[in-house]
C-alpha cells in the first residue's frame, strides 16, 4: 500500500508529545512490512535539522490557494531516521512556521488549516495518489473535508482518509474565517452541526469534528478510550458526533518502540538484563539507590515518572508517595509541569522530604534517569484521571516493573489485575499488575496495599508477576496490523 502521513509532529525532528512517537513508529513499522510511506510535515524553523539527512528541495514553486489568492511554498525532502519526509515551507508575511516554537500562537488554526490544504495541493500537483492519507489530531482535521469537498473533483477521488485522535481536549474550535481562507466558503453549509458546526459555541467551526465526519475511518489510541470518548465527558463534547459515526470509529492501541525500550540492550542502563536473567535488574536497583542517595534497604521502590499535569492525578501521586513511606516502601518521583503552581508544590514537597532516606523527588525532565528508574524500581504508579493510551505502563512492563494503574483508557486495556481470576482478553498477556477504579485515596490504597503486601510476603510470586509483565507483547506488531486492517477496509484498491 501507499500511505502518506500528514501530521504536525514526527519524532525526532519535530517532537512535542506522544503524537510524534506514534507517527515515527507507525511509519517505520509500515515501511518494514514493505509498504510505501511518506510523511508530510510543516517546515518549522525550530525543527531538529541535525536529525534530517540529505535535505533538498523537492518542489520549488507550489502555489497553495488561500483566500482569494495563493501562497507560494517550497517543499523540501529529507530522510529522518530512515523515514521519507516532505517539509512544507510557505513564503508569506504570516510566517506560519518560523516562530521559534511548534505551538502556542494566536493564529494556530490558520497555520494548520493552511498546512492541511498545502499537503493536499502538493499531492495534487506532484501526482501523488496514495491509497491512504493518514491525518492526525485537530491540526489536520480539515484535510478529509477539503479532500471530499474540493480535491476529489480535481482527480483525487480514489484517496481515502484514516484520521487518528490522540487527544480530544484540543479540537481546533475557531470562527468561520477558516472556511473562507481554505476555499470551502458556504458557512451556512459547513457550520451545520452535522458537519463542522461546534455543538457548544454557535457559529463556531470545529476542525476535529470535521475530521471525524469526513474521514473514512476515525480512531483514538485505545479501545477503552474510544468507548470513553463516546459515552463520557472524556470526548470533550464530541460524544454525540462519535455516536452518529460509530460505524467507522474505533480504538487502536499504540505500541511501544521495543528497540528504544529494551532492557537487554539499553545503553542508558548500568546493567542489562533479560526475562531469563534478572540479576541486572537487581543491580540496577542498587545503582538507583546510590544515584539518588536512597538507603539500600530491603524495601520495594515505587516510582512515578511522567508529566505533573492534572490529567495524571496530582493528588493521587502525592498520596501514593506518603502511603508508600508509611507502609515500608521507598518512593521515587521524576516529573515536571509547565504550570508554575504545580511545580512549586512539588519543589516544596522535595524540601520537606529532603532528609528522608526512603524517597527522592527529581523535578525536571531527564531521559537517562527515566531509564534507570524504570529498570531499578519494583513498581510504578499511574493514577491518571484520563489516559488515551499511556506509555509509562508499557515501558514498566517491558522492564519488569509492576504497574499499579487506574482502570481507564489505555491503562485498562494493557494492565490486568493479579488478583482478578478472569484472565485478560489478550491470550498473549495475562495478569501483569494491579488495578483500581475510583480516583480516590481509598481506591489507590486498595491496589498499593496488595502490591506492597505481595512484595513483602511472597517475593517468589511477585517475581512471577513481573515476569508475566515482561512476557507481554505491546510492541507495534499488533497495532500496525490493526491499522493495516483499517486501511484495507477503507481503501478503494483492495490489496
Ligand atoms: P503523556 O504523553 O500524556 O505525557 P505517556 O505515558 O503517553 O504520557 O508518555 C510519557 C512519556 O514521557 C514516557 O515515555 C515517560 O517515560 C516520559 N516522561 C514523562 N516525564 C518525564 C520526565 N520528567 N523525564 C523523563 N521522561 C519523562
Amino acid at each position: 500500500m501507499y500511505i502518506i502521513m500528514v501530521a504536525s509532529e514526527c519524532a525526532p525532528v519535530a517532537k512535542v508529545g506522544g503524537l510524534a512517537d506514534v507517527v515515527h513508529s507507525l511509519s517505520g513499522e509500515l515501511d518494514q512490512r514493505g509498504h510505501t510511506v511518506e510523511i508530510i510535515l510543516p517546515k518549522y524553523d525550530c525543527m531538529r535539522y541535525d536529525h534530517i539527512y540529505d535535505l533538498q528541495i523537492a518542489y520549488r514553486d507550489l502555489w497553495v490557494p488561500w483566500y482569494g489568492g495563493a501562497i507560494h511554498c517550497t517543499v523540501w525532502f529529507g530522510f529522518s531516521d530512515g523515514r521519507r519526509c516532505f517539509f512544507i515551507e510557505p513564503h508569506s508575511q504570516d510566517n506560519y512556521f518560523n516562530r521559534n516554537n511548534f505551538y502556542g500562537f494566536h493564529d494556530e488554526v490558520m497555520r494548520f488549516a493552511f498546512f492541511s490544504k498545502a499537503a493536499l495541493e502538493f499531492m495534487l500537483k506532484t501526482n501523488k495518489r496514495p491509497d491512504i492519507i493518514h491525518a492526525h489530531d485537530w491540526q489536520t482535521g480539515l484535510l478529509p473535508v477539503l479532500l471530499y469537498e474540493l480535491y476529489q473533483y480535481h482527480g483525487m477521488q480514489q484517496q481515502r482518509v484514516c484520521y487518528t485522535i490522540h487527544n480530544f481536549k484540543h479540537q481546533g474550535v475557531c470562527d468561520e474565517e477558516v472556511l473562507w481562507a481554505s476555499g470551502l466558503q458556504r458557512p451556512e453549509y459547513y457550520g451545520n452541526r452535522d458537519r463542522l458546526g461546534d455543538d457548544f459555541s454557535p457559529r463556531r467551526i470545529n476542525l476535529m469534528k470535521g475530521g471525524i465526519v469526513y474521514a473514512n475511518y476515525a480512531n483514538t489510541v485505545s479501545p477503552t478510550h474510544a468507548w470513553e470518548a463516546r459515552h463520557t465527558e472524556q470526548g470533550y463534547g464530541l460524544g454525540h458526533i462519535l455516536h452518529v459515526h460509530q460505524h467507522k470509529f474505533g480504538g487502536i492501541l499504540n505500541g511501544l518502540d521495543y528497540e528504544a525500550w529494551n532492557p537487554e540492550t539499553d545503553t542508558l542502563l548500568p546493567h542489562n538484563y533479560t526475562v531469563n536473567n534478572l540479576d541486572g535488574k537487581y543491580a540496577n536497583k542498587i545503582a538507583l539507590c546510590n544515584r539518588l542517595l536512597l538507603e539500600e534497604a530491603y524495601k520495594p521502590i515505587i516510582a512515578y515518572i511522567g508529566r505533573l499535569d492534572t490529567q495524571k492525578g496530582i493528588a493521587l501521586i502525592r498520596h501514593s508517595l506518603f502511603y508508600a513511606l508509611d507502609n515500608g516502601a521507598q518512593f521515587v518521583l521524576l516529573g515536571s509541569s509547565p504550570e508554575a503552581r504545580i511545580n512549586d508544590e512539588f519543589w516544596k514537597l522535595k524540601f520537606e522530604l529532603n532528609d528522608n532516606p526512603d524517597c527522592h523527588l527529581e523535578i525536571g525532565f531527564n531521559e537517562e534517569l527515566a531509564h534507570l528508574i524504570y529498570a531499578g524500581s519494583d513498581m510504578v504508579v499511574v493514577p491518571s484521571l484520563y489516559e488515551p493510551c499511556g506509555l509509562t505502563q508499557l515501558i514498566a512492563l517491558r522492564y519488569g516493573t509492576v504497574p499499579i494503574v487506574r482502570a481507564i483508557g489505555g491503562l485498562a486495556d494493557t494492565v490486568f489485575d493479579w488478583n482478578d481470576e478472569h484472565k485478560s482478553p489478550n491470550p498473549n498477556c495475562q495478569r501483569n499488575g494491579y488495578v483500581f477504579y475510583d480516583a480516590t485515596p481509598e481506591g489507590l490504597e486498595s491496589a498499593l496495599h496488595r502490591a506492597i503486601g505481595l512484595w513483602n510476603s511472597h517475593p517468589d510470586i511477585f517475581r512471577r508477576l513481573l515476569v508475566h509483565g515482561m512476557k507481554c507483547d505491546y510492541s507495534w506488531k499488533q497495532s500496525v496490523q490493526n491499522y493495516l486492517n483499517a486501511y484495507e477496509h477503507i481503501s478503494v484498491t483492495k490489496v
